[in-house]
This record gives structure tokens, sequence and C-alpha cells, in this order.
């Protein structure tokens, strides 16, 4: 918590450059119109630096449940499990994502608890 305080404080920081340098471009303009324009253009550049400052990982796997699939390692046809976010390991927007019998999924889990293992803090 205390380290993502203190990102957010630098983050505040480096939006005092942007403003400055809009205002200062903008010193004909109306105080208040160049301000808005100013705060847009932070806002457009800080939304990203926001979402990625807050973003939570989750500390254990989220699955993905689906019926009638072909499992992708033994080829059983039925229900099938994928890990979408674990940590660092995200498969949210996975174009093909990969399904897994109720077997296979459990060794699937460790082959990617392993690989994000040594990023765990
Ligand atoms: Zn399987």
């Amino acid at each position: 918590m205390i380290k993502r305080y203190v990102m957010y404080l630098i983050r505040w920081q480096l939006s005092t450059p942007i403003l400055a340098v809009v205002l200062i471009l903008l010193t004909d303009m109306n105080k208040w119109v160049a301000t808005i324009i100013a705060n847009l253009i932070g806002g457009l550049i800080f939304f990203w630096v926001d979402k990625f400052i807050f973003r939570t990982l989750s500390d254990s796997p989220m699955w993905e449940i689906r019926d009638n699939v072909t499992c992708a390692d033994c080829g059983n046809h039925g229900r099938g499990y994928r890990i979408t976010e674990w940590l660092d390991y995200n498969r949210k927007n996975d174009k093909n994502p990969q399904f897994r019998c109720e077997t296979c999924k459990d060794i699937k889990m460790l082959e990617v608890d392993k690989k994000i293992k040594h990023r765990k803090k």
C-alpha cells in the first residue's frame, strides 16, 4: 500500500511539467480555458498511468469454465477449465483460449504456478 501511495505522489509530480508547459504555450488564452485544456491533456495521459498504478493482481487463480469444449492436452470432450488471471499471468483477452479437462487443468495449474512462482513477492 505504501509503495502504491509513493508511486501515486510521484505521478502527481509528473503532471506538474505537463500543466506548466501547456499553460506557458497557451499564455495568451483565457486562464480558465487554458487550465481546462491542460487538465484534459493530463487526463488523457494519466488515465493510463493511474490504471497501471491501481491495478490489482489476484493472488489466487481466476478460472473460466465452459461446457462442450475439447481439452487442449488430451482431447477429451466435456467441461473445460482455463486460468484467466493469476498475479501477472493474464489470459483474459486470449484470442484462442485453451480449455483443459478436470485432470489436465491441475497439471497446467502447476505449470503456471511454476512460471509465476519466482515473480511472487
Ligand atoms: Zn485433458
